[in-house]
C-alpha cells in the first residue's frame, strides 16, 4: 500500500524531495469501518499553504504524516451498514492507495453519469468556489466587465463561463497562447491575454476592457492584479479567491500597493474561503449540476496517471502545465 508523506517543509518553490513515498500493509478493517481504494486524487494550490508551519484556516500538515486532499474512492470492503461494497465516495482523505474510514465526512456519489472525476472539479469544490465567490463577493450584473486571473485553471475557467451565462463581458488572463485560444474558442471568453508574453499588461487590460473593469476575480495576486486594479471602475468588486503567484514567496509580505485606487473608486476587495458559504452549498450544487447537464457549462481537466506522480502533479500547478482541474488517476 503506497503512501505519500510530507518529508520536509518546502522553502520557496516546493520540490520532489519535500515528499516521501513509503509502502505499508493494507490496513485491516474493524467493525464499523470501510476499506477505501483511491481512484482520483485532487492536487490544489492551497495545499502549499498547509505545508508551512503557520496558523491558517486549516491546520498545517504534520511532518512525516500523509498529505490529504479531496479524493474519490471506492468502498472495497465494508463492516459499516451505511456503506455497501462498490459505493463511490468523495472526501478529504490521505494520499494513500488504500485507507480505512468510519465514513465520517464522506459523501456518496450516487450519479456517475458524468464520470467520477467531475466531483473533484466542476461538480465539487471547484464549482462551488467559482459560483459562490463570483456571486457572493463579485456581485456581477449583466453588461458589466469581468476580468479573471488564472483564467484557464480549474476555478477560473468555470468563473468565466458563469460570467458569460450572466451576461457579462469576460476577459481572462492566463500563461500560454494555447490557453488563450482555449479560453476564446472553447470557453467563449470575449478575450484572453497571455501575461507571460504581453509587453504591457495594464495596457492590454485597458484595450480589452474599454468600459473598465467592474469585477476582478483574482486567483493569482501580485503584479497581474496590480495591472487589473489600475483599470477598475467606480464601485468595482474584487473577490480575492487565491494568490498563487505569492504562495512560494520567502520574503515577508507587504500590503496592497494600490489602496489609493480602491479608495478613489469606492471599490470593495473581498477575500473569501469557499467554506464561508456552506449554507449555499446544496442549492449551488443543484444549479451547477443542472447547468452542466444542460451543456451550459463545459469542463476541462488534466489527468495525470499513477499514484507515484501525485507530488509532480502538485508541483506542476506552479508551472501552469494544467488546463482546468489537475487530477491524478490512481
Ligand atoms: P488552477 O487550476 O488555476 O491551477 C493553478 C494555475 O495557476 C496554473 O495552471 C497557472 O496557470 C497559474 N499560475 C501558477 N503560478 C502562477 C504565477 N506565478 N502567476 C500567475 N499564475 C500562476 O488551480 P485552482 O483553480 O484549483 O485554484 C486557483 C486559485 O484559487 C488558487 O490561488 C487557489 O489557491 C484558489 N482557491 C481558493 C479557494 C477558496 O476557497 N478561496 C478554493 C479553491 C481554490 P497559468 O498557465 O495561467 O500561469
Amino acid at each position: 500500500n503506497k503512501v505519500i508523506l510530507l518529508a520536509k517543509r518546502p522553502v520557496g518553490k516546493p520540490a520532489l524531495n519535500d515528499f516521501k513515498l513509503i509502502t505499508e500493509q493494507i490496513p485491516v478493517v474493524s467493525e464499523g469501518e470501510i476499506l477505501l481504494k483511491s481512484l482520483y486524487i485532487s492536487v490544489d494550490p492551497y495545499l502549499r499553504g498547509r505545508m508551512n508551519d503557520i496558523k491558517s484556516y486549516v491546520p498545517p500538515f504534520e511532518l512525516n504524516k500523509p498529505i490529504q486532499s479531496a479524493v474519490i474512492a471506492e468502498v472495497v470492503e465494508s463492516k459499516n451498514a451505511d456503506f455497501k461494497t462498490g459505493t463511490f465516495v468523495s472526501g478529504n482523505l490521505d494520499w494513500k492507495e488504500y485507507q480505512v474510514s468510519k465514513g465520517k465526512g464522506l459523501t456518496k456519489i450516487t450519479d456517475q453519469g458524468s464520470g467520477l472525476s467531475v466531483y473533484l472539479g466542476i461538480l465539487g469544490m471547484t464549482g462551488l468556489t467559482a459560483y459562490l465567490g463570483l456571486i457572493q463577493a463579485g456581485k456581477p450584473k449583466a453588461g458589466e466587465t469581468l476580468v479573471i486571473s488564472g483564467a484557464a485553471g480549474a476555478v477560473g475557467s468555470v468563473v468565466g463561463q458563469i460570467g458569460k451565462l450572466l451576461g457579462c463581458r469576460v476577459v481572462g488572463i492566463t500563461g500560454s497562447d494555447q490557453k488563450v485560444t482555449l479560453l476564446e474558442s472553447k470557453f467563449k471568453f470575449d478575450h484572453a491575454i497571455n501575461y507571460k508574453t504581453v509587453t504591457d499588461l495594464n495596457e492590454a487590460v485597458k484595450k480589452y476592457c474599454p468600459q473598465g473593469v467592474d469585477v476582478y476575480f483574482d486567483n493569482v495576486g501580485g503584479e497581474i492584479s496590480d495591472a487589473v486594479l489600475a483599470n477598475i471602475n467606480k464601485y468595482a468588486r474584487l473577490p480575492v479567491c487565491g494568490a498563487i503567484s505569492l504562495y512560494n514567496n520567502t520574503a515577508a509580505a507587504t500590503g496592497p500597493r494600490l489602496q489609493p485606487l480602491l479608495l478613489t473608486k469606492s471599490a470593495t476587495m473581498t477575500g473569501f474561503i469557499v467554506s464561508d458559504f456552506t449554507e449555499h452549498f446544496a442549492e449551488t450544487q443543484k444549479k451547477m449540476t443542472s447547468w452542466f447537464k444542460e451543456g451550459k457549462l463545459i469542463y476541462s481537466e488534466t489527468i495525470i496517471e499513477g499514484f507515484d506522480n501525485i507530488p509532480q502533479a502538485f508541483l506542476d500547478l506552479f508551472e501552469g502545465t494544467n488546463q482546468g482541474k489537475m487530477i491524478v488517476k490512481i
